[in-house]
């Protein structure tokens, strides 16, 4: 371990729940499933990135940082976490976000705005480049930017999924597998590195929301080196060990298919639990897959790990209930 450990400033709702789910292991006959609920971290409804931003929050503010710079897609929940952050502790905050501005508002832009970020679209500009030119202005405003990288997935953001690992460990579940979403890869790299450090010898298992396997292993395999370097470990992780799964990237990004509709509605109907459409929904669709395929044996444990979003539900509204439906 390092000698002291990381600066962090302590606002998560932690340890959070880890909740059985019978009902829908019943449903999809075994195994046996539980959930973690990461969507209940806090931060305006919460998700994986509260967790990150309690570290970045607190080197925010040991470098005199004023202004909380960060980007993401248009219903970005790692953007609304970020301006929540922002506000509960006094920081400006800048969002950088890809395309244009839309006709309406909802989701996590709508909570973007009610927690006062200043939203700068990215347009037909690559959004780093639109970032760095934002970042830039801040500086010379004099407004004090501190960077948050996409998604927080910085060695020391992900630094909090390592300790996430510890928290789950620490409450007494013994799994085979867990199973999560995996987008900018820190989430991935925090627990792979948590699961070494601490010793979980079960398999972790990222469903691929938006890039290719080989290139996510290779990038969490590193980032999950640094973050155990960061934590006072020298580990080495390959990319042939990381377990990442892109068989369920369907139409890309953000588009929400049959798949994630189907997910969103056995959670909810089975356990009254929420799934967001980008994320956990798509995560979700590929562990039912699984099931069904027998894959995942019926006597395994399984731990879903719910990493939030489930204010995006309120943007894909007319995919999730159409009016045939409602
Ligand atoms: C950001 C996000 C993820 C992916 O986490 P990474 O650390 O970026 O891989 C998963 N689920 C939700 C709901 C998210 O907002």
């Amino acid at each position: 371990m390092p000698d002291t450990p990381l600066p962090r400033l302590r606002f998560a709702h932690l340890p959070t729940p880890v909740e059985p789910l019978p009902r829908l292991s019943a449903a999809l006959g075994g195994p046996a499933l539980w959930v973690k609920r990461d969507d209940q971290t806090g931060l305006a409804f919460g998700g994986n990135k509260t967790r990150k931003l309690e570290y970045l929050l607190a080197e925010a503010q040991s470098h005199g940082g004023r202004t909380l710079v960060t980007t993401g897609a248009r219903q970005s929940n790692h953007c609304r976490q970020t301006a929540a952050a922002a506000a509960r502790f006094g920081f400006g905050c800048i969002l950088v976000l890809a395309g244009s501005r839309p006709e309406g508002t909802t989701g996590n832009l709508l909570l973007d705005s009610l927690l006062g970020a200043e939203l700068v679209w990215a347009e037909g500009e690559d959004r780093l480049v639109c970032l760095q030119r934002t970042f830039d202005k801040a500086c010379s405003d004099g407004r004090r930017p501190y960077l948050i990288p996409y998604g927080g997935s910085s060695p020391l953001g992900a630094a909090a999924y390592a300790e996430g690992m510890a928290e789950f460990l620490s409450q007494g579940l013994d799994v085979d597998r867990i199973v999560f979403a995996t987008s900018s890869g820190g989430t991935q790299a925090g627990l792979v590195a948590g699961a070494r450090i601490h010793g979980f010898g079960g398999r972790v298992i990222g469903i691929s929301v938006d890039e290719p396997a080989d290139a996510l292993r290779a990038k969490v395999a590193s980032l999950a080196g640094e973050t155990a370097s960061l934590l006072g470990h020298s580990l080495k992780f390959e990319a042939g060990e990381i377990g990442v799964d892109d068989r369920y990237l369907g139409d890309g990004y953000g588009v929400m298919g049959e798949r994630e509709r189907e997910a969103i509605e056995l959670f909810a109907r089975t356990e009254g639990l929420l799934l967001d459409p980008v994320y956990t929904g798509r995560a979700a669709g590929g562990l039912i897959d699984m099931v069904r395929r027998g894959e995942i044996g019926r006597q395994e444990r399984v731990l879903f790990w719910h990493t939030g979003g489930t204010p995006a539900l309120f943007a894909y509204a007319d995919r999730l209930a159409p009016p045939d439906r409602r």
